[in-house]
C-alpha cells in the first residue's frame, strides 16, 4: 500500500515527483534514469543516506519562529521566519541563500486517472527559488506545521543537491529522502521515524 501523496514539485523539469507523506512513513522514489550519466549520479544520491547538522539548535530555534509566525502572524511572516531559517541553514551549509515565497494556496491539480494531488512547495533550480503554500488546495485549510516544516527542509534539500552536491536532477531517491527526514526531524527535535521505500515502478501508477 502507497501511503506517500504524489506531487509536483519541481516545476522548470517538467517531471512528476513523489512526494514523502508529511510523517515520512512511506516513500516513493524517483525511477532510475537510463542514460549512464544521470545514472552514475542517481546512485550517488541514493546512496548519500547521511547529512551533517549543526551541533547546536539554531535551525531548531528557526523552526520554532516558523512555528510561532504561522501560529500568529501573516503570511509575510511565515515567508520572513522561512528566510531567516534558509540564512541559517545555507550559512551551515557553505551554499547561496535561495529566495523564498510563502503563498496562500495553489490551484489543485487533476492528475490522469482522476486522481487530484496537492502540491505543498516546489523548487526551482533555475531560479533558485523555493516557493511554499501555507494553506491546502482542497479545503483551504493551513497547512500543518509538520507538513509546512517538512516541505521546507524538502525543497532546501533539492537546493543542497544542486548547490552542494553536483546532483543537479536531484533526483528523490532514498538517500534525498533520508538527508531530508534529518534535516526535518533535526530542525523539529523529533526523532527520525523508520520507513520504507518503495519504487514507483513497484506501484503502477
Ligand atoms: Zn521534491
Amino acid at each position: 500500500m502507497v501511503t506517500a501523496s504524489i506531487l509536483l514539485d519541481w516545476p522548470q523539469g517538467g517531471l512528476a515527483h513523489p512526494r514523502l507523506s508529511a510523517e515520512y512513513l512511506a516513500v516513493l522514489t524517483d525511477r532510475p534514469p537510463r542514460k549512464n550519466a544521470l545514472l552514475t549520479k542517481f546512485v550517488e544520491s541514493d546512496q548519500l543516506t547521511g547529512l551533517e547538522l549543526p551541533g547546536d539548535d539554531r535551525l531548531r530555534l528557526s523552526a520554532l519562529s516558523i512555528e510561532s509566525a504561522m501560529k500568529d502572524g501573516t503570511r509575510a511572516a511565515v515567508q520572513h521566519a522561512c528566510a531567516e531559517f534558509l540564512i541559517v541553514a545555507t550559512e551551515f551549509y557553505g551554499v547561496p541563500t535561495p529566495d523564498v515565497r510563502a503563498l496562500a494556496s495553489r490551484p489543485l491539480r487533476v492528475r490522469e486517472g482522476g486522481w487530484a494531488s496537492e502540491l505543498f512547495g516546489d523548487y526551482s533550480p533555475t531560479t533558485g527559488l523555493i516557493r511554499i503554500w501555507t494553506r491546502t488546495a482542497v479545503r483551504k485549510q493551513v497547512t500543518s506545521f509538520g507538513t509546512f516544516l517538512s516541505t521546507l527542509c524538502h525543497e532546501f534539500c533539492h537546493h543542497l543537491d544542486c548547490q552542494r552536491f553536483g546532483f543537479r536532477q536531484s533526483p528523490h531517491t532514498r538517500g534525498f529522502y533520508e538527508r531530508t527526514a534529518a534535516l526535518y526531524h533535526h530542525a523539529r527535535g523529533t526523532p527520525i521515524k523508520p520507513f520504507g521505500c518503495e519504487s514507483r515502478e513497484n506501484v503502477g501508477a
